[in-house]
Formats: C-alpha cells, sequence, structure tokens
C-alpha cells in the first residue's frame, strides 16, 4: 500500500486524542511512573508481553524501563522499537492545543512531543498493522526512563530482557524519513580552580584569583566549531563571594563532542592540560574531572539497520535521507551494548522550548513508517 491510501486508513482523530493525553500525564525525567503505566497496558492490549525492569533503582527513578515482546513471523529476525517516556522542563501541567496543521502546548511548558510522537507513532503503527491484519515479525518495543537527564535508563536496563539485534530509535529532531547513523561522544568537562583567598585591597598580593585563572584558561581554549564533526562550549562558571575577597574557588562547566571517538577524548584531554597548566603557570592547582556521557556511534549505510529502514520508506514512497546528528539519544547506549541502532527523524520541532510543535501530517508519517518496519512483505 502507498503512502496515502495508508495514511486513509489511520483514524487520525484517535492518534490525535492518545497524544493529547499523554501530553497531559506529567512525565519528567525521573518522574514516569503514570506514564509507564499507561503504556504498558496500551502494549498489553496490542498483545504484547510486557516487563519492567528495575533501571530506576539506580538513578533514584519512579519507574525502569518498560520492555514489551510480541512474536509474530518466527522466520524473521526481531527488531526493537524505542521512544522515551520523559521530557525536559517545563513539561508538567501541559496544555496541548490542536489545530488543523499541528499540535503546540499553550505556551508555558514544552508540549512534550519529544517523546510522546515516539510513543504514538510506535502504538498507532503497531494498531494500523494489526487492524490491516498484517503479517507481523517479532517485535520488541522499549520505552525508556529518563533518557533526557543522560540517557539513564537505556544506561541501566537490563538487555537480557531483549533478543534483536538492531533498534530504531523514534525520537530524532528531523523530517520523517531522516535516518540517524551517526552520533557524537559527549564529554562533559568539570574544573574547579584553586586559588588563594586575600584581603582585596589590603593584602591583595597574597590571594590567588581562581576567577582569573578562570579566565586565562578559558582564553586558552579552542570553542565553538571546531571542525566538521566536533564541537567544544563552556557552558557554566560560578565562583566568587564578594569584591573585598580574591576570590579563591571558580567552577567550570563545559562539554566535548566529536562524530569521531578519538578526536572528543583528545579534546576532552586538552582542555584538562589547560585549566591545570593555567592555575600551575600561577602557583595554583585545577582540579578536573572528565565524564563520558556517552560514546559516538557510525552506522555504515550498508548495515541491515539502515537497509531495512529504507527499503520501509521507499516500499511506501517515502524519500530517506542519510543524516548524523550532533545530539546523543537512546541509539547511542544500544549502540554500545552491542545493538546496531539508528535515530529516526520523528518531524518534531524546536523541541526543548515552550515553542516545541508537532505537525500532524509528520505523525501519520511515522506511523506509517512505523508500519513499514514491522509489516513484513508477502
Ligand atoms: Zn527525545
Amino acid at each position: 500500500m502507498n503512502l496515502q491510501d495508508l495514511k486513509k486508513r489511520i483514524p487520525m482523530e484517535d492518534v490525535i486524542e492518545e497524544f493529547c493525553r499523554l501530553v497531559r500525564t506529567d512525565s519528567h525525567s525521573g518522574e514516569e511512573g503514570d506514564m509507564s503505566e499507561t503504556v504498558s497496558s496500551k502494549l498489553k492490549e496490542l498483545g504484547f508481553e510486557v516487563t519492567k525492569d528495575d533501571a530506576g533503582r539506580h538513578f533514584g527513578g519512579d519507574t525502569g524501563n518498560i520492555v514489551g515482546r510480541l512474536e509474530g513471523d518466527k522466520g524473521l529476525p526481531p527488531i526493537i522499537l524505542c521512544a522515551h517516556m520523559d521530557r525536559v522542563a517545563p513539561g508538567r501541567k501541559v496544555v496541548p492545543v490542536v489545530s488543523e496543521e499541528s499540535i503546540v502546548s499553550s505556551g508555558d511548558t514544552v508540549l512534550g512531543a519529544d517523546d510522546v510522537a515516539g510513543i504514538v507513532s510506535i502504538l498507532s503503527g503497531l494498531r494500523l498493522a494489526s487492524d490491516l491484519g498484517a503479517k507481523l515479525r517479532p517485535v520488541e518495543v522499549i520505552f525508556t526512563a529518563s533518557e533526557e537527564n543522560g540517557l539513564l535508563g537505556a544506561r541501566y536496563m537490563d538487555y537480557s530482557l531483549v533478543k534483536s539485534k538492531m533498534a530504531y530509535v523514534f525520537d530524532g529532531a528531523k523530517p520523517v524519513g531522516t535516518i540517524i547513523t551517526a552520533s557524537p561522544t559527549h564529554i562533559r568537562i568539570k574544573a574547579d580552580m584553586k586559588g588563594r583567598s586575600a584581603h582585596a585591597a589590603n593584602n591583595p598580593e597574597d590571594g590567588i584569583s581562581a576567577i582569573q585563572l578562570a579566565a586565562e584558561a578559558i582564553t586558552r581554549l579552542p570553542l565553538g566549531k571546531i571542525d566538521e564533526e566536533t564541537t567544544a562550549n563552556i557552558g557554566v562558571i560560578e565562583g566568587g563571594i564578594d569584591t573585598n575577597i580574591v576570590c579563591e574557588r571558580a567552577m567550570i562547566l563545559g562539554e566535548v563532542r566529536s562524530l569521531v571517538d578519538e578526536r572528543a577524548l583528545d579534546l576532552a584531554s586538552e582542555f584538562s592540560e589547560v585549566f591545570k597548566n593555567a592555575a600551575a603557570e600561577r602557583g595554583a592547582t585545577a582540579e578536573v574531572i572528565l565524564h563520558t556521557h556517552y560514546r559516538c556511534y557510525k552506522i555504515p549505510d550498508e548495515a541491515p539497520v539502515v537497509a531495512h529502514a529504507v527499503s520501509a520508506l521507499s516500499a511506501l514512497g517515502m524519500p530517506a535521507s542519510i543524516d548524523s546528528s550532533m545530539g546523543g539519544s537512546d541509539a547511542n547506549m544500544f549502540n554500545a551494548n552491542g545493538i546496531q541502532s539508528v535515530c529516526l527523524g520523528m518531524g518534531f520541532r524546536q523541541v526543548h522550548s515552550c515553542r516545541e510543535e508537532m505537525p500532524i501530517d509528520e505523525l501519520a508519517n511515522a506511523i506509517c513508517l512505523v508500519y513499514g518496519l514491522v509489516t513484513v512483505k508477502e
């Protein structure tokens, strides 16, 4: 069936109703308990065997990840469809506003399309396949907890619950049809500059200003777009008590990202050296902590996970576009755990802002893509 015919079979009013109900369900990171109950029962209604892992206890969340399994055609390998249950702040008491073209929030909160759109597309695509009596391949659905605050659900997931060797993460802020085959290594950097306090006017010569150390270090750092595949930023600086004290401590937070793992690691250690040297030159010290937030992935275009998505799109007559992203998603964690994974464009816009928008037509496109991924061509 081509895209236009398939779209006519989607009960869009029900889809929008489900979308609105889910965005109205509060689900900040670590507080996805209600959302997890709701999506579990929806999966069970679709015939899935559902379990919840205990990932939440690792990060103080009120739920773990939801993992559903549907048998399907045993002759085919299973695939994972994934979306995350949490959303960024301000994301409580969302009031969705539906127009002809799109869904937005009332303007005081995010909409939460990131990633309710992923959840709804997966559920609706599976429902569509079942309503049309299509033959399904084995499917595993993962609804992760606490993606937005560090991919924590996927980081601590019980991977023994899934058998699939490939996964689709419905979470890309790009048009539907986009297959994100590369995503960076992301390292966070925390530097504590330790100077020496003194009276700023009586004996400033006895002090070492940590703010000055920080400033000197930062001016030596490569920042912004380093090359086509690498970025670096200083995002936070804190320190000092009052103007009459030579500042003793200053704290700096930054990050580096690169699609090339080694480059991210090298750049992070360069940052570390710069902070330490700037301090040492004035007889002070810097304590630097590097934390790898997630590792990069780069999936070849001919890999089965890409080929299957391209063929699902082309069977629907939708253009496929291979792209990379400088953001992370659960796909980074899945790849790090041996499941070849790509992130798929969902068509949502202005995510992580109160202007977040979900075009209704893109929701329909994503539902068709799920249908294409899970059905077996006869
Ligand atoms: Zn997301």
